[in-house]
């Protein structure tokens, strides 16, 4: 049984092969929280590099 990427309802039978996801809002959830978590990623490699910087100067 697959389950759905996002919030891991489990997918009818049918739809097995080819989705991951229940319907278009969980993907675009999903989509919404990876972009987030892509952000905050930068954010603090961004942030190092700041910190690495003041200590160098
Ligand atoms: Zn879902």
């Amino acid at each position: 049984m697959s389950r759905c990427v996002h919030c891991g309802a489990e997918l009818p039978a049918e739809a097995q092969i080819n989705r991951r996801f229940c319907d278009d809002r969980c993907r675009s959830a999903f989509r919404h929280a990876q972009t987030r978590r892509r952000i905050a990623e930068l954010a603090a490699e961004l942030a190092r590099l700041r910190a690495a910087r003041e200590v160098t100067e």
